[in-house]
């Protein structure tokens, strides 16, 4: 296993948001998190990167396991050099060139010199199919653009997993088919990926598993023709009748 999460908790005042997650994820595994609004996938995923901290749970990441009520410093920012997270709103700083937003983290993160971190950046827009668009500003790009910039900014540093968190929902819909090929040929190269996301279709294409998430727990998981087309559990056949 990569990536082993158990019991992880997470409550905010009285909310209990997640009830004590266990998953597991191989090397290579593409896994679509699919559930109602504020059941608390994003929450899952802000807690696996520690923009939260959880209330308990382990995480053990390539066989170094940390306890996520407490880690260290060294064991955030280690576990940061390995994973990167794709956020709705993509999150670009708007004061900097595309190029410069997918080089920056290579130059401070990974000390390597300019010259280097632009090869590695301009290879990256490449794969995004952007690389005419490398000295344009976040405003001068459209959404869609702009969140392929963000994927290429989180598999520029090579991480063994990305969490992706609803990439596509602040798109307009015309957008959204870009941004989810650049994801498909992401998993075709078999980056590890953990996408929470409202885009039935991409699941059922691109994920190795699907997982339904409700009120901070897992409540069914399996391939995508399982879970789609012979829901076993009542909330899940509820939920996907609700979005047909
Ligand atoms: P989902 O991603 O499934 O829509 P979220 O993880 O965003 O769900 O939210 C789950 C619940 O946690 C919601 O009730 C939300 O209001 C609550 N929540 C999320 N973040 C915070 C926060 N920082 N402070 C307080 N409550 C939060």
């Amino acid at each position: 296993m990569l990536l082993e999460l158990k019991n992880l908790k997470k409550t905010f005042k009285d909310n209990h948001v997640l009830k004590g997650i266990d998953l597991a994820v191989k090397e290579g595994e593409v896994i679509a998190i699919i559930g109602p609004s504020g059941s608390g996938k994003t929450t899952m995923l802000r807690n696996i990167n520690f923009l939260e901290t959880a209330d308990a749970g382990t995480m053990t990441l390539r066989q170094k396991r940390i306890d996520m009520a407490a880690p260290t410093q060294e064991q955030v920012l280690w576990t940061r050099r390995h994973m990167a997270m794709v956020f709705q709103n993509y999150n670009l700083f708007k004061n900097k060139t595309a190029l410069e937003n997918i080089s920056e983290g290579l130059i401070f993160g990974q000390n390597k010199s300019k010259e280097e971190a632009e090869t590695l950046a301009s290879r990256a827009l490449d794969q995004v199919d952007l690389l005419d668009k490398k000295d344009f500003y976040p405003s001068q790009l459209s959404g869609g653009q702009q969140q392929r910039i963000g994927i290429a900014r989180a598999t520029v540093l090579n991480p063994d997993i990305v969490l992706f968190d609803e990439p596509t929902s602040a798109l307009d819909p015309e957008l959204v088919g870009t941004v989810l090929r650049d994801m498909k040929r992401l998993a075709e190269r078999g980056q590890t990926m953990i996408v929470v996301t409202h885009q039935m279709a991409f699941a059922r294409d691109v994920a190795d598993r699907v997982i339904f998430f409700a009120d901070g727990e897992i409540i069914e998981q399996g391939s995508a023709d399982d879970v789609f087309d012979h829901p076993q559990h009542e909330r899940t056949q509820r939920f996907l009748s609700a979005i047909a």
